[in-house]
């Protein structure tokens, strides 16, 4: 006999769950299943734990800065059992809390790993057994797994993905890092706080490739300051055990050089968790290895819908949650449900310096073939940054010459990720340099940065 529902959701990372709970206040009957912990990678093994280790490792780094205070710490030291417990125990107080969502919204969590097969019906193999479900409306949510490299596939020990690199039982002292993407400087960051000494392989001429350039550079310079060691425009060729750690031959440069060191995460990317789904079999249509889907995240089999990022770039756990809300409006039949707005949704790396964007880079801008114009503001100018002794940073806008519309806006400093809200709200609302110019920006804040940046462009800055 199968159970039936309204809606079923595979999958309770920030796509399924938000669906699961829209879907339950719209009025279906809605199951959720999932095969480990509520909560997905973002909750368990991504955005919270990492914010919650880079926080202890931003708080080190504060002592540091204490002196210009007149604060004199001596001996700092980080207990890395204990770091590591706080952010297991931040994710397990998170999954508790979807946990408790669930059944605030009557949905029915069924654990379990999940295939389709047929139109409207899934197959929940629980371990013990297999239930059946039908409905009407199957929402994918199932997200994605890290990719590794051929030649260097993760071991758990010595190549580490970012599960391991988060769950750490003692520092490497020597750390190489392949890839420079969110999850690579995140880490390099990170560890170079905790006192790693760390080296960057990134593929690509920069880091943080698919930010404003201006916003690379910076980010670039401040790691160097810092003593991370980075090589762009490079591969590592092998990875192979040698003692307790490993040599890995680095191509960068013009030539390939033997390097020694003790641990290695491996951060070049994501691939779909499509294994398993049977979605071969539904004749489920696919783009570059994620499950493709129209404005409405509809696939091409009726009742079937991908969110997240199955379903495609870019992929961050706030365009899952937006997606789960149209998707499921979408089947309700609420009135005015409107499109992701791709260049609508920010992205933020939480690496000291911080990084927050939203919309066309300078250059992406250019070469649309608009007229542009670009402003610039420097935290080294802000009253606020100055006085928080964290006055390194800057805001970057661009803007359409001819319509004033917000084009992009790239922000890189203390707190920049709390920030970008700001151009995010604008550029949804359709934002011109007249709003922006006029909106009043609290003093004294970092915020004013923001403003500033604005006026610059039209070469009306007041601070500079
Ligand atoms: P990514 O695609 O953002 O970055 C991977 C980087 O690795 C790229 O710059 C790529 O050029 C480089 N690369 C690929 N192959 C390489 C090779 N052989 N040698 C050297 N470099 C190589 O992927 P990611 O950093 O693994 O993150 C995965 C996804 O998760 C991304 O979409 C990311 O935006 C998202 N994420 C976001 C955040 C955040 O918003 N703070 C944090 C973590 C992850």
């Amino acid at each position: 006999m199968a159970e039936n529902f309204d809606l079923v959701v595979v999958g309770s990372g920030p796509g399924g769950y938000i669906a699961a709970v829209r879907a339950s206040q719209l009025g279906f009957r809605t199951a959720i299943v999932e095969r480990e912990r509520l909560g997905g990678v973002c909750l368990n093994w991504g955005c919270i734990p990492t914010k919650a280790l880079l926080r202890g490792a931003e708080l080190l780094h504060q002592l540091k800065l204490g002196e210009q205070f007149g604060i004199q710490v001596e001996n700092s030291s980080v207990d890395l059992a204990k770091l590591v417990g706080h952010s297991r125990g931040v994710a397990d107080k998170l999954s508790g809390g979807i946990a408790w969502l669930m059944r605030k919204h009557n949905v029915t969590v069924i654990e379990g790993n999940a295939r389709v097969t047929g139109k409207c019906r899934l197959e929940v193999d629980t371990g013990q057994g297999t239930t059946t479900i039908d409905a009407p409306h199957i929402v994918l949510a199932t997200g994605a797994h890290a990719r590794d490299l051929p030649g260097i596939p993760f071991d758990g020990e010595l190549v580490w993905s970012a599960r391991e690199a988060m769950t750490p039982k003692a520092l490497p002292q020597k750390l190489l890092i392949i890839g420079a993407g969110a999850i690579g400087v995140e880490f390099a960051s990170l560890y170079n706080d905790l006192g790693s000494e760390v080296t960057l392989v990134e593929a690509l001429p920069r880091i943080l490739p698919v930010e404003d350039a201006d916003i690379s550079a910076f980010v670039d310079k401040a790691f160097r300051a810092r003593g991370i060691t980075i090589h762009t425009g490079a591969k590592v060729e092998g990875v192979r055990p040698a003692g307790n750690g490993v040599t890995a031959s680095v191509y960068s440069g013009g030539e390939t050089r033997e390097l020694q060191f003790d641990r290695v995460i491996l951060a070049v990317g994501i691939g779909g968790n499509l294994d398993g789904l049977g979605l071969e079999a539904l004749g489920v249509k696919l783009d570059r290895g994620f499950i493709a889907t129209d404005d409405y995240c509809r696939t091409n089999v009726v009742g079937l819908y991908a969110i997240g990022d199955i379903a495609g770039p870019p992929w961050l756990a706030h365009k899952a949650s937006h997606e789960a809300v149209i998707c499921v409006e979408k089947i309700a039949g609420v009135a005015g449900v409107k499109p992701l707005e791709k260049s609508h949704v920010p992205g933020c790396t939480y690496c000291r310096p911080q990084v927050a964007s939203v919309g066309l880079t300078e250059s992406a801008a250019r070469e649309s073939g608009r007229e542009i114009r670009v402003g610039r503001f420097d935290l080294a100018a802000n009253g606020k940054a100055l006085a928080i002794g964290e006055a390194s940073g800057f805001v970057k806008t661009v803007f359409d010459a001819s319509t004033g519309e917000l084009l992009g806006a790239h922000m890189t400093g203390p707190e920049v990720t709390e920030q970008i809200q700001g151009f995010a709200l604008a550029r949804g609302m359709e934002a011109t340099e007249a709003e922006l110019k006029h909106a009043i920006f609290p003093h004294p804040t970092l915020s004013e940065a923001m403003h500033e940046s604005v006026l610059d462009a039209w070469g009306e800055a007041l601070n500079h």
